[in-house]
């Protein structure tokens, strides 16, 4: 299934405008404000290439914000499940590691059940996975990681091995094109004439790219040692309270998370008989999380939930999915108004006294 290519620049263009054609179209765009995000490509041209920090993430393609289900009238049942043909392109390491987190999450894969008689079950989320199986990613290497990245730390970035559709390197005037599934050979395989088999030249230069993009990592992170450090009970409840204190409850951090999966169903009845079912996202900062029929609130005190993002990052993510539910994107560093993201609190956390 891997092949190792090479595209010449000159091509991309003509590779996109190939693509175009056949699906949906998304990658890194200006908005009209100056961002940079993710939208359909309507001018090839337009695309960016080079921005400085991650816009983003693209889990909105596979699970949107706001996403309707179905729809009702009266007797009948309209199945609003979204099968539309999408390539991503440009989307980076850090975002291609999170989706396979979350497809093991939406895919029902939780920690075996130590109870025989109540084995647990899978569910696997058709909504999810009705997005995720039409969409191919096209992702970039990181040559030139942001100062809030991270990802080194944990293996996820700045190239990858594996878990990839299509991976690009950029090597200056050609990039390293790697094919990591049978929807991203399938991909290349139509326009195959464009690529060329990888030489000696390619695969040193790529590997210099790495090690290059590797020396500018200004941050790094070891979260197996606040791990260690919160199992050991060396991680006192002064120190949570320090971190509530300074949280708004925005939920900025879960919102632009690329491995955060806070998810609510509601319904929004039209009439009597008609309506319409969304899911759309959520955050387990909010109090009314957790809010049961009756009222309660499990987590009442932000302090618990402050505790319980940081236990899903840092312990149950690992037990559950074989990883820490962190990839060292850096956006809540970037997002967090009360600078309680992350890399910062790890820091504190081995520096407090
Ligand atoms: S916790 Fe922060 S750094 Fe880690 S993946 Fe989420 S947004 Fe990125
Ligand atoms: S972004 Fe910061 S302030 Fe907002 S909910 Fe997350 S931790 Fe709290």
């Amino acid at each position: 299934m891997k092949a190792s290519l090479v595209l010449d620049k000159n091509s991309l263009s003509y590779w996109l405008r190939q693509i175009r054609k056949e699906s949906n179209l998304i990658a890194p765009m200006r908005s009209v404000n100056g961002d940079i995000v993710f939208e359909s490509v309507d001018q090839i041209h337009e695309v960016v290439l080079d921005y400085p920090l991650p816009p983003p993430p693209v889990k909105e393609f596979i699970s949107p914000q706001m996403e309707g289900m179905f729809e009702y009238k009266r007797d009948n049942i309209s199945d609003l499940r979204d099968r539309q043909k999408r390539v991503v392109f440009g989307a980076r390491s850090c975002d291609i590691s999170a989706m396979n987190i979350t497809d093991k999450f939406f895919g029902g894969e939780t920690e075996p059940s130590y109870d025989k008689r109540h084995p647990n079950k899978k569910f696997k989320d058709s909504y999810y996975f009705s997005r995720r199986q039409n969409i191919v990613f096209i992702s970039l290497g990181c040559n030139n990681p942001a100062p809030t990245c991270f990802c080194q730390s944990l293996g996820t970035g700045p190239f990858l091995d594996k878990g990839f559709d299509i991976q690009l390197v950029d090597l200056a005037d050609r990039y390293f094109v790697e094919t990591g599934s049978n929807e991203g050979e399938k991909l290349i395989n139509k326009h195959r004439h464009l690529f060329t088999e990888a030489q000696k030249q390619d695969y040193d230069d790529r590997y210099e790219a790495f090690l290059s993009s590797v020396s500018k990592f200004e941050k790094r992170v070891n979260l197996e040692e606040i791990r260690q450090m919160i199992i050991d009970g060396k991680v006192p409840e002064a120190l949570w309270e320090w971190v509530a204190e300074r949280c708004f409850e925005c939920g900025g951090c879960v919102y632009e998370c690329p491995v955060c999966t806070c998810f609510n169903i509601v319904d929004c009845p039209h009439s009597k008989d008609t309506g319409k079912r969304f899911k759309i996202w959520d955050t387990c900062f909010f109090k009314g999380f957790t809010q049961t029929a009756g009222g309660n609130i499990p987590a009442e005190k932000k302090v618990l939930r402050t505790k319980r993002w940081w236990f899903h990052k840092v312990l149950y993510d690992l037990e559950q999915f074989t990883s820490f539910g962190c990839v060292g994107c850096g956006r809540c560093t970037i997002t967090c108004p009360g600078r309680i993201d992350i890399a910062t609190v790890s820091e504190k956390i081995k520096r407090w006294r």
